[in-house]
């Protein structure tokens, strides 16, 4: 997450909201020990919490996933959500959903861990400088691949991110703010905390599940309802570096980054180095359906 935590919040934790500074978990928690545990990352736009639907299927579909029960249905999560950010007094605002697999022995063993963690967190955001929204930002290429589907499958939103920190570790050294990361078989995949898109002749395409990325949130969002907003299709399809390089556009999808274009990759200029005009569009599509009605299914 982007945004920092301004102090005394109030934190929904384990069916509680307590100040911050006493939102606390235990040491033994496997969240911490192994990063054994999911995640959502929501925004609220307006009073409004855009797909928190979507978000609360796909944490349940990861908690599934890795074999968490969760300790609260979707709609207590949902009910708590409001209740964080109201106690917090924001009308927009970037809210963090958290289950741990809980407290247990020092050991691996997920199920010896009684009772899982629930946690929200409820903050504003800090996005990416305006300016690279007008301008387009640059990116690196990992060298790091993605972790495959048969090892960890990236559609699950675990809490173990490691791969994607290496991977923006890369993209800091490198003094830009997002990296690329391809498959283990060289295609696109996504980047640390974004999906990618590309547009070539007028054509949009983003890579498909198989290809070992997080079902976006904002992916879904542009491909059933941004771009048809704005006439367009967007096709699945898997793709290797090389037809990234000498896409029209490339732009990036993320709860946190909306949408955002990219200008150039490694030392390669993408079209003329500016946000083309389909990125545009659906950026200006994008801020319009979440200003004031944005959808919370
Ligand atoms: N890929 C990765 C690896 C992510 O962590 C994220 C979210 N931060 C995304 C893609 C974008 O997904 P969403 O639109 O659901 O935020």
């Amino acid at each position: 997450m982007r945004g920092t935590l301004s102090t005394m919040k109030k934190v929904w934790l384990n069916g509680e909201l307590v100040d911050q500074d006493q939102a606390t978990v235990s040491v033994f928690d496997h969240g911490l020990l192994y990063g054994d545990g999911c995640f959502e990352g929501i925004r609220m736009y307006n009073g409004r919490i855009l797909k928190l639907g979507a978000h609360l299927r796909r944490m349940y579909q990861s908690a599934e996933k890795i074999r968490l029960k969760p300790a609260y249905d979707p709609d207590a999560i949902d009910r708590a959500i409001r209740e964080t950010i109201a106690a917090n007094g924001l009308n927009d605002a970037y809210i963090r959903l958290i289950f741990t697999r809980g407290a247990g022995t020092l050991g691996l063993h997920p199920f010896k861990c009684p009772t899982p963690g629930t946690i929200i967190i409820a903050d504003t955001i800090q996005l990416y400088p305006e300016e690279l929204y007008e301008n387009g930002m640059k990116v690196v290429v990992a060298e790091r691949p993605r972790i495959p589907i048969r090892c960890l499958d990236p559609s699950v939103k675990s809490l173990n991110y490691l791969n994607n920190i290496m991977a923006k570790i890369e993209a800091i050294d490198a003094d830009v703010l997002e990296a690329i990361m391809l498959n283990i078989d060289g295609q696109v995949a996504e980047c640390t905390g974004d999906n990618i898109f590309l547009v070539k002749d007028g054509r949009i395409t983003t890579p498909p599940r198989e290809a070992g990325i997080l079902m976006g949130i904002t992916r879904q969002f542009v491909m059933d309802e941004i771009a048809p907003a704005c006439g367009h299709v967007v096709d699945e399809e898997l793709f290797p570096l090389e037809t990234l390089l000498h896409a029209d556009e490339v732009f990036l999808t993320g709860t946190a980054a909306e949408i955002i274009g990219v200008s150039q990759v490694d030392e390669h200029t993408i079209g003329n180095g500016q946000v083309g005009p389909i990125t545009r569009q659906l950026i200006q599509e994008f801020r319009n359906q979440t200003a004031e009605n944005a959808p919370e299914d």
